[in-house]
Order: C-alpha cells, then sequence, then structure tokens
C-alpha cells in the first residue's frame, strides 16, 4: 500500500488516498497488518490538518449519516465520576433547547453514559433512527448509542486499542469527530478533560485536543465550542454506575451537591444554551432545575426510553459495602482520579475489555474532596459490589495523600 510508504517518509496522505484506505479497511480489501501499520506510521509522523480532515469526512461517510439542525449534543472527552450530561442535558431540554446526544460504553477507566443510563432499570439506548427522531420531536431529549454511527472508526479504534495506536492526537481528532459529523447536531459543546483520570494529562495537551476538534467541527459546518475541565480527581461523588444516577438525581431534585459537580454542572448548561443563541443563561437553567421542570424532563425521558422512572428513588446500588477510613489526620491534598476509577473498574463497574459485564451497582463513592480536613478514622471512601473489594480498597488508599498543610480547592473549569 503506498500511503504506508508515503506516511513512513513524512509525506502527505491526499484526500482521495484517505478514502480508499478508509473504504478498503471497511471492506475487508485492507488487511489488518497493513492498516496497523499505517496506523503506527499516523502515530509517529502525525497527519496536518487537511489529512486530519479528509480522515474525518472519509470515518464520518462510512456509515448512515443523520442531521439534527436544531439540537444541541455535548461531548466529553471521557472521565472519573462525570456525569454532566446526565445532569446538564435535562437542564437545557427543559429550558426549550432540543438535545440530541450520542452516547458511547464504558472503557477501561473511563465511564460511559450508555452503560449509566442502563443502570435505570428497562432503560435502553438502542433506538431506531426513527424513534430517536421522533423521541427528540416530543420530549426534547434522546440519547443513542454511536452504534452503526461511522462504522469505520469503529473498526479502526478496535485495530487503535490492539496496536497502541490510540493516544494520537489526529487518530482522537477524527474518531471523536466523525460520529458527531455522522449525527450532526447543529450545536456542540466538547468537555475536554485534562489531568490523572484523563486521556490528556496536562491542560496543554487538552488544549491542543480542544483546539482540533473545535477546528474540525467548525470546517464540517457545527457551531462548536470548548471547554477545558479538571479531571485530577473524581468529579463529584460517585463513580459507577447505578452510584452516578443516583448523584444527578439527586441533583436534579434540588439537593446539595460538591461544589466541581454543582459548577460544572451550571457551566455546561449556561454554555449550550449560549450556543443556540439564548439570553437570561444563568436565570434560565436555575429556574430549571428549582421548579424541578429539570427533573421532570428526566423522569419524561427515563420513561421516554423504557426506562422505570418509579425505581429512580431505589435505583440498583449494591448491598455490599465496605467503608474505608483515612489513616491519619490532616487535609486532603490529592485523591486520584485514575485510582479511584482503577478501584471502582475492580469492583465491576467498568470494562477492562470490550465485552466485559458491567456490574450496575458496583463502585466507589468518595466521601471527601481535596482541599477538606479529616481526622484519623473518619470514613474517606465508601465501596461498592461483590469483587475484588480488598484490591480496590488499596488503591483508593494508594491515591489519597495527606498532608499536614491545608491544600486549596482546585478549580474544576481551567478553561473556558
Ligand atoms: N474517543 C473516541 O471516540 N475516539 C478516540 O480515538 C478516543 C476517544
Amino acid at each position: 500500500m503506498d500511503a504506508i510508504e508515503t506516511k513512513k517518509r513524512g509525506g502527505e496522505l491526499s484526500e482521495g488516498v484517505i478514502r480508499e484506505v478508509v473504504g478498503g479497511y471497511t471492506s475487508g480489501e485492507v488487511p489488518d497488518y497493513q492498516m496497523s501499520a499505517l496506523l503506527m506510521a499516523i502515530f509517529i509522523r502525525g497527519m496536518g490538518y487537511d489529512e486530519t480532515l479528509a480522515l474525518t469526512q472519509a470515518l464520518a461517510d462510512s456509515g448512515e449519516r443523520h442531521s439534527f439542525p436544531e439540537c444541541v449534543d455535548k461531548h466529553s472527552t471521557g472521565g472519573i465520576g462525570d456525569k454532566i450530561s446526565l445532569i446538564s442535558l435535562p437542564i437545557v431540554a427543559a429550558c426549550g433547547v432540543p438535545v440530541a446526544k450520542l452516547s458511547g460504553r464504558a472503557l477501561g477507566t473511563t465511564g460511559g453514559t450508555i452503560d449509566k443510563l442502563e443502570a435505570i432499570p428497562g432503560l435502553r439506548c438502542d433506538l431506531s433512527e426513527k424513534r430517536f427522531k421522533k423521541q427528540v420531536e416530543e420530549i426534547g431529549l434522546a440519547v443513542m448509542e454511536a452504534g452503526d454511527l461511522a462504522p469505520a472508526d469503529k473498526a479502526i479504534y478496535a485495530l487503535r486499542d490492539a496496536t497502541g495506536t490510540v493516544d494520537s492526537l489526529p487518530l482522537i481528532g477524527s474518531s471523536i469527530v466523525s460520529k458527531k459529523a455522522a449525527m450532526r447536531a447543529a450545536y456542540l459543546l466538547y468537555d475536554v478533560k485534562a489531568g490523572s483520570g484523563a486521556f490528556m494529562k496536562t491542560p496543554e495537551e487538552a488544549r491542543e485536543l480542544a483546539e482540533l476538534l473545535v477546528r474540525l467541527s467548525r470546517s464540517l459546518g457545527i457551531e462548536t465550542s470548548a471547554l477545558i475541565t479538571n479531571m485530577d480527581q473524581p468529579l463529584g461523588m460517585a463513580v459507577g454506575n447505578a452510584l452516578e444516577i443516583r448523584e444527578s438525581v439527586r441533583f436534579l431534585q434540588g439537593e446539595p451537591s460538591s461544589a466541581d459537580l454543582s459548577t460544572l454542572t451550571r457551566v455546561v448548561a449556561a454554555r449550550l444554551l449560549r450556543l443556540k443563541g439564548l439570553s437570561d443563561l444563568e436565570g434560565t437553567a436555575e429556574e430549571a432545575i428549582s421548579s424541578g421542570a429539570a427533573y421532570e424532563k428526566f423522569c419524561e425521558f427515563v420513561t421516554a426510553q423504557g426506562g422505570d422512572a418509579g425505581a429512580l428513588k431505589n435505583l440498583p446500588v449494591s448491598g455490599k459495602v465496605l467503608d474505608l477510613v483515612a489513616p491519619r489526620m490532616g487535609h486532603v491534598a490529592y485523591l486520584g482520579a485514575l485510582g479511584v476509577g482503577h478501584a471502582a473498574l475492580l469492583l465491576g463497574a467498568g470494562r477492562g475489555k470490550k465485552g466485559d459485564e458491567v456490574d450496575p451497582g458496583a463502585g466507589v463513592e468518595v466521601l471527601v474532596k481535596v482541599g477538606d480536613e479529616v481526622e484519623e478514622g473518619q470514613p474517606v471512601a465508601r465501596l461498592y459490589g461483590e469483587r475484588n473489594a480488598k484490591k480496590a480498597g488499596e488503591m483508593v488508599l494508594e491515591a489519597l495523600k495527606i498532608s499536614d498543610t491545608p491544600t486549596e480547592r482546585p478549580p474544576v473549569i481551567l478553561e473556558s
């Protein structure tokens, strides 16, 4: 394949060649070993912007394409305890802005909105296009699994996963944007995570990805903006599927929540409203929360997708619980998102590899945040689930650093 030779030497691939390779791989003409070699050459040599855009378009064109010209969508690059979509999207929908959301499943330590929603008994996200569109029209909020959109991306992503070529900026950017382009909600907000629990470990790396995502999406005619947010500690308190739904429901019912969750939810909701050109942003979103309209919208959405809204009061959180306590007094200086995410994964909340079965009731609830003062013996985390509790407990305690001196609470928004 000439493309391998060209890229190996740092040359540029033309749009035609990119389309040929993507088409050839999807049809089976280009074998895994050639595609792997090309992906590695791209990983090492990179891709220019025009090549990345051409790849994005070729991936998007590999399957069905939809269009939701009135709708907003929001995409997080993935984190630990990230339930911002679950909370902010019903708020936005309750403000009269329709949401057509494309979501994925958990992989590794990163949670997935689809697995979280499926913790609600009966709820399904494998909606047909017809049903999805009808639901968007009728209640203004629907969530669908990426499924058959951009099938070439699905196949190439699986190969990247097996060949050490996931963490390449042009490959990540084109992969994410291809699915958004195939779905084509007209207004899109990216929440690009930076920190120990994120793909991008530093704000600089996250900014580079954010700039690429925004540029690619805008080139494809989508009105787009991005936030860069902190993923050094878990977002909110709960990590795990039913646990995160429970935390989201409590938020929408007006119960107090952690400051990071409250701040980011409100900023995301306001940004989505602004993308649609709505004024009185803070007031509108706040009213949707305090009046109960956002919670009602969430219940309506759950029912429309086959879920039992009555079960939201009693979600299937595991009854097998283990509390972990602070080994000493002091100030919480660090509570590593990655360590907590690994613990939740071991307990069964996520998938070590594709196809693993998730335990919807498993996970970790952190009971402290960075900056909190703790006493020796004070509960700092609660583990839920039947699997690997001892090892998971060790991981959470390894992720916790307690210092003698006070620590500032880290900001949740790094760049907006
Ligand atoms: N998410 C995606 O959809 N693709 C990537 O390459 C990385 C994260």
